[in-house]
């Protein structure tokens, strides 16, 4: 098939000749050994270049379908090219839950675990890692297993990949007995609540998200997901930190319809249901637009969002709706967690790449100081020296590249930027 598909967002085209979806591993594992360079694609939900390439795309979604769940292990093994909400349903049917998700279900597995895609959570990781095994297609076509319980450091290695060392076909997950949340959402929380209370306003549920438009010094919305106990029924006060509880449904950004987020006003339900703001039925987020975020050592939260407020004029005109989230320290090498707790500073911005572009600088430039490290799937102008002192294992990341794929065959335009040869 030829490509000339464009993400999610419609701001990149791809410029690989060629979109290739294999029905079964030995037609993948010809693929991948035949060709020069190939790179996997996911659901095409980041914002760069990431999952693009100069010659061959892949996509494992045509692969056979599965979810078979371990109970004697606690793992799921799915399909890569899953998106988390064809499964989620019928794992928590079977009794089980994964700890975290993303803001919206339609992403797909293996494109999730390769940038570090996280929800939020004080005690939570990211995506990634729930993973527990991988199963890939490497350079020269051999289907290759990688797991926590036999390859150690080289699977904290090979987890946030990047895509940068094989196409991956299966992932083990970790999973935990099913479990229930009430979300509530808070209105208008005053800027002092922030100076004072924002480490507790964090840890205040089981996955908090805090959103603001950067035109004022205010909160806008608080999102608080919390854990349902079987023996009370849920209950949030009416103020709390100075906020107002919302009496209907909301979306993070102003003027578009709660109707598409997931249910709200305390209303108890599964994880996978109350876990992402947005319904897999439903267009996620704005739609038109673009995204960007940084993660950062999470006691420099309130210090970072007031350098950020420093610069509000720039940011506001661009901006439809910042999130401030947490996420728990991993040791997977190229997660922006890696060994810190940490605060993530999201931005949805308006569909203009130059505009946002040339925020982009002032913004790092303000988070310099908090030794920021970008999303790898949203757009930013981090130059590669700085990626490189950002992770401790970034030159073993490079190696664990060159030894997986010694010729490149993975590589495209942003992985040959980050990761130059010799790096
Ligand atoms: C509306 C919206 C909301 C979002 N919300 C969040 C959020 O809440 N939290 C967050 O952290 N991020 C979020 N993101 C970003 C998104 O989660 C990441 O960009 C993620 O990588 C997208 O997954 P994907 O399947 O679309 O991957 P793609 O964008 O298709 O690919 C991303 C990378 O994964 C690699 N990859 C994909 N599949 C495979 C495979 N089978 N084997 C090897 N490598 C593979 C690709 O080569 C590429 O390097 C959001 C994006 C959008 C559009």
């Amino acid at each position: 098939m030829t490509s000339r598909l464009t993400n999610w967002a419609g701001n990149v085209t791809f410029r690989a000749a060629r979109l290739h979806s294999p029905t079964s591993l030995t037609e993948l594992q010809d693929l991948v050994g035949g060709s020069p360079r190939i790179r996997a694609l996911g659901s095409g939900h980041s914002f760069n270049r990431i999952a693009d390439s100069t010659s061959d795309q892949v996509t494992v979604a045509a692969l056979p379908p599965m979810c078979s769940v371990d109970p004697d292990r606690s793992t799921v093994t799915v399909s890569a090219g899953m998106r988390y909400g064809e499964f989620a349903a019928q794992l928590h049917e079977s009794g089980y839950a994964l700890r975290n998700l993303g803001s919206l279900p339609h992403i797909s597995v293996g494109g999730a675990i390769a940038t570090g895609t996280h929800g939020s959570g004080t005690t939570v990781g990211n995506l990634a890692t729930a993973v527990r095994a991988l199963q890939l297609v490497t350079a020269d076509g051999v289907v290759s297993e990688i797991s926590r319980d036999t390859h150690g450091d080289e699977f904290r290695g090979a987890v946030v990949g990047l895509g940068a060392l094989g196409v991956v076909t299966r992932v083990t997950l970790d999973v935990v007995p099913t479990f229930q949340l009430s979300q509530w959402v808070y209105e208008d929380l005053p800027a002092a609540a922030l100076a004072t209370d924002l480490p507790a306003i964090l840890a205040s549920g089981y996955s908090v998200s805090l959103f603001t438009d950067w035109r004022s010094d205010s909160i806008q919305q608080v999102w608080r997901k919390v854990l349902v106990d079987p023996d009370e029924p849920p209950h949030a006060p009416d103020r709390w930190y100075g906020a107002t509880l919302a009496d209907r449904a909301r979306h993070p950004i102003a003027g578009l319809s709660g109707d598409v987020c997931t249910e709200q006003l305390g209303v108890p339900g599964p994880w996978h249901l109350r876990l992402p703001h947005f319904r897999m039925e439903f267009t996620p987020s704005a739609g038109k637009e673009l995204q960007s975020e940084y993660l950062l050592p999470r006691e420099h939260a309130a210090a970072a969002l007031a350098a950020l407020g420093e610069i509000r004029d720039r940011i506001a005109p661009l901006v439809q709706v910042s999130e401030i989230r947490t996420v728990a320290a991993d040791q997977l090498w190229l997660s922006p967690s890696y060994g810190r707790d940490t605060v993530a500073i999201h931005f949805t911005w308006v569909p203009d790449t130059a505009a946002v572009g040339s925020v982009l600088g002032d913004i790092e430039d303000r988070l310099g100081p908090f030794a920021p490290r970008p999303h790898w799937g949203k757009l930013f102008a981090t130059d590669q020296q700085t990626l490189a002192a950002a992770y401790e294992r970034y030159a073993d990341f490079a190696a664990l590249m060159a030894r997986y794929d010694p010729t490149g065959k993975f590589g495209n335009e942003l992985l040959d930027r980050w990761f130059p040869s010799g790096s």
